[in-house]
């Protein structure tokens, strides 16, 4: 049973595809894919020695040796040409992270995976990455798991323009305004205003902050079409 997160992230995965879990730490993702029958060929790759670890006692458990093939290599480098990966799975992790390890993707120039990403932070640095380096999204979602927020973007080779508003906030957020996205920046709202109050309260309009905050409070305004 995975978590909502990682089911979500799980969904995006299409049947028959040829996965690469890059951070896979437990490699649950790629092990209940493989074990659902939805895939039958998955790398699990890991930079550090304890996770990486967890992925082989995961083989071993679920008995899916040649099926699921563990990697202890930094990033992208777990994955080899002859694998013919097709879909990339980079979940849980800081958006610049995640960045950093597509940037130094040694195949990029051979293989041009479908992505599935699931950034814990800095999500507009990773459409900025994918606009950057020729790929289109044609997925994006805000899901909440355990109390907290995670977005999902899935891309595909090809050409995409953002703004910098759909840049920050997704462009298929911004027309179809789902629920967990919009409850996600309401709070967000909610959070900059209070603190711009508090500011305001002690006489502090004119600092540099203030300004950063009001402009903040203006993009998510017009993000959420207030
Ligand atoms: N992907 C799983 C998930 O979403 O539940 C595990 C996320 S865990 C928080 C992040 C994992 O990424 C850690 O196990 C860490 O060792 C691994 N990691 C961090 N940087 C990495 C890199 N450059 N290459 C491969 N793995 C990395």
């Amino acid at each position: 049973q995975l978590s909502e997160r990682l089911q979500q992230v799980a969904n995006y995965v299409p049947a028959g595809a040829r996965l690469a879990d890059i951070g896979s730490d437990h490699a649950y993702l790629p092990a209940n894919l493989l074990l659902n029958q939805h895939i039958d060929f998955a790398v699990a790759g890991e930079v550090a020695k304890g996770p990486y670890q967890n992925v082989l006692d995961e083989i071993e458990r679920h008995n899916l040796t040649g099926k699921l093939v563990a990697r202890l290599a930094n990033g992208l480098a777990a994955v080899q040409l002859t694998d013919a990966i097709d879909v990339v799975t980079i979940a849980g992790m800081g958006g610049h992270l995640i960045t950093q390890i597509l940037e130094q993707n040694p195949n990029a120039k051979q293989q041009q995976p479908q992505l599935i990403l699931q950034p814990n932070t800095d999500t507009g640095l990773v459409r900025h990455w994918l606009v950057e380096h020729g790929y289109r999204l044609v997925a994006e979602k805000m899901i909440f798991d355990e109390g907290h927020y995670y977005e999902i973007l899935v891309a595909v080779p090809g050409a995409m323009q953002l703004t910098a508003l759909e840049a920050a906030f997704g462009p298929y957020n911004l027309v179809e305004q789902p629920e967990n996205w919009q409850t996600y920046w309401q709070r967000e709202l909610a959070r900059l205003k209070s603190i711009t109050v508090k500011l305001a309260q002690a006489g502090r309009q004119n600092i540099a902050a203030y300004q950063d905050y009001q402009a903040q409070i203006n993009e998510i305004e017009e993000a959420l079409s207030l």
